[in-house]
């Protein structure tokens, strides 16, 4: 649900690297008769991207005379086993997602290629860039075969939604030693009501809540100790400011990180400032 700057590449020479490479020359020529519908549909997919309409797009077995297996295959064997020709195109789009971070869960490094409409409910999509998204194995294995039924689910497009514009993921502080914080998406500043539902379907689907909560556990004990340091000398009020300031700064570099979440809550959390930032030991 982070956005990534939708790719350029080009859709036709993708797919007749791809088709090249058939030695069937049946095959061959069946693969190249579909060129014309494999492009009018990517190009229907770009424009329904665009409307947030993929559901709207027909599961299909195969194209014309071309069947599904064969359509994977452009992927499997044609475009990424390296050192074939379309494997540039999958490389180049493995790069574009910022800092290599997988743009479903900004979490996991980027590495591998999801199809974003599956392969095996859509196999016209097998190498069409459009459908082509980099992302960590862990959101790769837990999409799944998961597909669209309507405006309300299916994942967020990272090629196309946007919603990073408004805070959506909210952290609350458990009153526990160490502190923890659990995650949750909450439509705060009015998103659209289909938009906020993707997003929820995708926070649950992918376990962020988990991941966060992992992860801000880690964060609780690397900041303990500066954070009594600041107690030591300004007490409570003293926590609370550093902790805002903390949050404006990762705010500032994404207004839906786990991290602005999570300095948010411990910010605004009376007990954690006061104290709760203790890892052991009574207080
Ligand atoms: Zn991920």
């Amino acid at each position: 649900m982070w956005a990534v700057e939708k790719p350029g590449f080009d859709t036709g020479k993708t797919f007749d690297d791809c088709a090249a490479l058939i030695k069937n020359a049946a095959l061959r020529a069946n693969m190249t008769a579909i060129r014309q519908n494999i492009l009018n549909m990517s190009s229907d997919y770009d424009a329904r991207g665009e409307l947030a309409e993929l559901h709207l797009i027909a599961q299909h077995q195969g194209v014309a005379n071309v069947e599904a297996s064969d359509l994977k295959k452009n992927y499997t064997s044609r475009m990424a086993r390296k050192g074939v020709p379309a494997r540039a195109v999958y490389d180049a789009l493995k790069i574009l997602p910022k800092n290599n971070r997988c743009p479903y869960c900004n979490y996991g490094s980027v590495e591998t290629l999801d199809h974003v409409l599956t392969k095996d409910l859509y196999p016209a999509f097998s190498v069409a860039p459009i459908n082509l998204v980099g992302c960590c194995d862990r959101c790769n294995r837990l999409k799944g075969e998961a597909a669209p039924t309507g405006p309300n689910d299916g994942y967020l497009h990272p090629y196309f939604d946007r919603v990073n514009h408004a805070v959506w993921l909210v952290a609350e502080v458990a009153h526990s030693t160490p502190a923890a914080a659990t995650f949750r998406a909450e439509n705060l500043s009015g998103l659209d009501g289909a938009l906020f539902s993707r997003i929820q379907t995708q926070f649950d689907g992918l376990e962020l809540a988990r991941l966060y909560s992992d992860a801000a556990s880690d964060e609780i004990v690397d900041i303990a100790d500066v954070l009594e340091e600041v107690f030591q000398s300004g007490g409570a009020e003293a926590v609370a400011a550093h902790l805002e300031r903390q949050r404006e700064s990762r705010r500032q570099a994404n207004l839906n990180s786990w991290r602005a979440a999570l300095y948010d809550a411990l910010a605004a959390s009376n007990w954690y400032c006061d104290g709760g930032f203790r890892l052991g030991g009574a207080n």
